[in-house]
């Protein structure tokens, strides 16, 4: 119960990660406690080893790490540079960020390109960058900045970089996969990563990263040190049906049920309803009189929306009515507040969000009108149109 209420509210967790965990999920992981190396466990990995890589565009294979979306965006620094390699690292977020630190522990040399918040990195600027430092080995960027709600040109970059002389793309796509498309083989992405606790809709842990030809052919002549770490480890018992350690059965139980649930779906279905329920929170928030952090329509992640709300604290919304949204992070604390609309969130949960932002609003001296928030949002999401950007209409089939 929130404190500091009379009334009864649920604990109900729709922040932009962890998101809700559906009962399909929690009893899939249940009914996982298997031996790692037994054939139970075997015909899960099989059925995941088929079905993941879906989400990733990839005809390669998507390895699975026990750990956070931060131990395989480390893997990917490990496995494919070596110390002194040069890197642009672009930086228009709190995670963006983390990416180029933990390439600098790895004694790379980081260009990091730091990006105004709410806006995507200019294409301009990564190929400005390339040609003065032909050196670069790689490029690390978001697909999704999940703590300004901004989508990269991706696609765009992994284009550049594959004219650079041996420059690697890589994509963190924790808020991306499971939420958007990010075709990497398509794209020319050469290494993808992503994390259990978004568009999985699976509880934190679980870990995820592919790599192309030449990024296997890259690892070879790599030198850090890695063990745990070590890509190579978990493609051969891949192949195998296993982990290269003992595998999160649970986590890898749910995953299962997860993508057999995108299965019966649609994964173009799962995306196209996250892309209206942005063009929805889009238009409630801007009804209601909020600004918008990200501006450009072409820049718009569908994993989260920022609304600007100065002094309006996400931790307040807790408080009062038990839901647990995102506020800013670091410099945008006390600035933005996020709408969580990736994973097990109908429009109900975000008509939600944006109810306790419409009531909460008063408390720290902010006139928005609610119900013209109210109106947009349905407005939008019961209108038969199809929101996906026109880049991104029809894939996957
Ligand atoms: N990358 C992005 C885009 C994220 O949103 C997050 C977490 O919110 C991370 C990386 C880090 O993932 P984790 O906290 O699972 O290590």
């Amino acid at each position: 119960m929130a404190k500091g209420s009379s009334c009864f509210f649920k604990q109900r967790i729709v922040a932009t990660g962890p998101t809700p965990v559906p009962d399909f999920v929690l009893t899939a992981e249940m009914s996982s406690v298997f031996y790692h190396r037994g054939p139970a466990f075997a015909a899960i990995m099989e059925s995941v080893k088929k079905s993941l890589p879906k989400v990733f565009g990839t005809s390669g294979e998507v390895l699975m790490f026990a750990g956070t979306g931060t131990l395989a965006m480390e893997g990917a620094i490990a496995n494919f540079f070596n110390a002194g390699d040069a890197v642009i690292s672009v930086n228009a977020g709190k995670f963006g960020e983390r990416w180029g630190q933990q390439a600098k522990v790895y004694g790379l040399k980081v260009h990091e390109i730091k990006v105004e918040r709410g806006h995507a990195v200019k294409v301009d600027e990564v190929a400005r960058l390339l040609e003065q430092n032909p050196d670069v080995r790689g490029v690390l960027i978001h697909a999704s900045e999940t703590s300004t709600g901004v989508r990269h040109p991706v696609k765009e970059i992994a284009a550049l970089a594959k004219n650079a002389k041996d420059c690697l793309t890589l994509v963190d796509g924790v808020t991306a996969l499971g939420v958007f498309q990010v075709p990497m083989d398509d794209w020319g992405v050469d290494v993808l990563v992503g994390g259990s606790q978004k568009g999985f809709m699976l509880p934190p842990g679980l870990s995820f990263g592919a790599a192309s030809a030449r990024a296997w052919a890259r690892t070879e002549s790599v030198k850090s040190v890695r063990y745990y770490l070590d890509w190579r480890k978990e493609r051969k018992a891949l192949a195998e049906n296993s982990g290269a350690f003992t595998s999160p059965v649970t986590l890898i139980g749910g995953l299962k049920a997860a993508l057999d649930y995108f299965e019966a779906e649609g994964l173009y279905n799962v995306y196209a309803r996250n892309w209206k329920m942005t063009a929805a929170t889009r238009a409630a928030a801007k009804a209601m009189g909020f600004e918008l952090f990200v501006k450009d329509e072409s820049s718009v992640s569908s994993a989260c929306t920022a609304i600007l709300a100065e002094g309006l604290y996400a931790g307040e919304i807790r408080k009062r009515y038990g839901l647990t949204m995102s506020g800013g992070q670091d410099e945008l604390k006390g600035k933005i507040v996020r709408v969580g609309h990736m994973g097990y969130i109908d429009a109900w949960d975000v008509a939600n969000q944006l109810q306790a932002i419409a009531r909460v609003a008063p408390h720290f001296n902010k006139k928005v009108d609610g119900a013209a928030g109210m109106e947009a949002f349905w407005k939008v999401v019961e209108s038969a149109e199809d929101f996906t950007p026109a880049e991104f209409k029809g894939w996957p089939k």
